[in-house]
């Protein structure tokens, strides 16, 4: 199959979340076994790298309204992996600033231009995909615009299907957008793009897309329903029948504690050794305690914002800091009041707590090895990928029974055998104190601790798995042309 992918972030060159890892892994395995992939994504002014792309298409003739001089791009080209190019649109005005998604009045314009560009890019080189695989919101007006203005091009033969990262962000803008595209006046109605009186893009995927993919089966069931739909459930529910979940995976070849260069030491379930100079690094890294006896280390990497509940473990955790019963360290940013709140716990602790605040890739990857336990404790997670980094690093994670989380983690209950982490069902402050607990608990019996790390190392989370569910996914699309 030819499958064409569109998307916002395409790690390691662009990544907000877990989205940039996802795009580039479900791409590489695809790749592997047997598919011809590209993914197309725009080239921002943060993307490293770009001395070893070539061009593809010096001026590519964008099919979009507004002045011409700015609806022309370059095209660049990066063989990444087997059967796998990356396609970057560059467009300076769009892209040339380093944030993937500024706050800008043109933020509609951004997203629809290297999304058409895409398309765009196969029609000027005659690569014509089976699939167009389109993730999240940015992406979400292509299923539309190849059900019409696309319709009877080369394109219109493709089997369109949209992958749900997160429903919360669908990117809702002024009218003006459909005109942007071409796209009909017939559209403009509650029943197609129209939302709230501004044009939704994601209801646009979800409504025209062959097949809706959300990145987990429970979250794909919690959609349906109003406390997670985000006033999408009842569109949602229009397509219940051409909707699926579908686990993401851990790309072994970027997390892998036998092999990671960005760890102190290697380690693996047959020795372990090597995590235990992890955690000593890490402790140090922050300025912790680092004395033989100095209590479990609770470690957390996240975008700070609401969904994750992290303001519950900001709550939670002076009692148990007081205490001197775990160490805590977190990477993240968001929230200035989340920022400011765990900024202060380390002030208030500063030999058992510690806090960065901004995005470091490698210390992400030293507080997955060097943490005892992973906490994260999600309102909503469509799947989460750093619980499953985690267990690959023998780090239990500690996670609110939703979504992904809950498909992913086995609980641990005294005497329970294959369990693979903490799981809590309340997002509120004693659902967070009753699970930190409940790890001390466990961490207190280090032989069923042991068995819990081993059990996540073992588990299996590989994309090939995913691939392959996703190609059943494709056929499926195909079919319902
Ligand atoms: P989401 O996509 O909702 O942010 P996921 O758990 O699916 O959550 O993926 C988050 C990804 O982003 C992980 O790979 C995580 O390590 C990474 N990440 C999040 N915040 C940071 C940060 N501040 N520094 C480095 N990596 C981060």
């Amino acid at each position: 199959m030819k499958i064409l992918h569109i998307t916002p972030e395409l790690a390691p060159w662009s990544k907000a979340g877990g989205l940039g890892d996802a795009a580039a892994a479900l791409a590489k395995a695809l790749g592997s076994l047997g598919h011809e992939v590209r993914a197309v994504t725009p080239l921002y002014g943060s993307v490293p790298g770009r001395e070893s792309m070539s061009v593809l298409l010096n001026s590519l003739r964008v099919g979009v309204g507004g002045p011409p001089e700015k609806a022309a791009c370059r095209v660049m080209s990066l063989h990444v992996a087997k059967n796998f190019e990356a396609w970057f649109i560059e467009h300076e005005d769009y892209y040339g600033a380093k944030e993937i998604y500024p706050a800008r009045p043109d933020s509609a314009e951004r997203a629809a231009f290297y999304a058409r560009a895409a398309l765009d890019a196969c029609l000027a080189t005659g690569w014509i995909p089976d699939v167009i695989h389109c993730h999240d919101w940015t992406a979400g007006l292509v299923p539309p615009l190849l059900n019409t203005v696309l319709k009877d091009s080369p394109l219109g033969g493709a089997a369109s299907v949209i992958s749900i990262h997160n429903l919360q962000h669908q990117g809702v803008s002024h009218r003006g957008i459909m005109d942007f595209l071409g796209l009909p006046g017939w559209l403009w109605q509650p029943s197609e793009l129209e939302c709230l009186g501004g044009v939704n893009f994601l209801k646009g995927g979800i409504l025209h897309a062959k097949r809706v993919i959300t990145v987990s089966p429970t979250y794909a069931l919690e959609i349906l329903t109003p406390q997670f739909g985000h006033g999408l459930e009842d569109v949602v529910r229009r397509r219940e029948s051409a909707l699926e979940g579908i686990l993401n995976g851990v790309d072994l070849d970027e997390w892998n504690p036998r092999t990671d260069r960005l760890i102190p030491a290697h380690y693996s379930p047959r020795s372990m050794k090597g995590k235990e100079e992890c955690r000593l690094a890490l402790a140090r890294e922050f300025g912790l305690r680092d004395d033989p006896g100095a209590p479990p280390i609770f470690g957390v990497i996240s975008r700070l914002w609401d969904q994750k509940g992290l303001d519950l473990a900001a709550a939670a955790l002076p009692a148990f800091l007081r205490e001197g019963r775990l160490r805590f360290v977190l990477l993240g940013s968001g929230d200035s009041a989340l920022e400011g709140a765990f900024r202060a716990l380390a002030a208030g602790f500063p030999t058992l707590c510690g806090v960065r605040i901004g995005y470091d890739h490698g210390l992400s990857h030293r507080i997955e090895a060097g943490s005892d336990f992973f906490l994260m404790p999600s309102r909503f997670e469509p799947c989460g990928l750093n619980q499953m980094y985690s267990m690959t690093y023998g780090t239990p994670p500690i996670v609110r029974a939703t979504g992904g989380l809950a498909d992913t983690v086995r609980p641990w209950s005294p005497g329970s055998k294959d369990a693979t982490g903490i799981v809590f069902e309340h997002a509120d402050l004693q659902g967070v104190e009753w699970a930190i607990s409940r790890a001390l608990e466990l961490h207190a019996d280090p032989k069923a601790y042991r068995q819990v790390q081993l059990n996540g190392m073992r588990a299996e989370f590989s994309w090939a798995r995913s691939a392959q569910a996703h190609v059943e996914a494709y056929r499926k699309a195909g079919a319902a042309l």
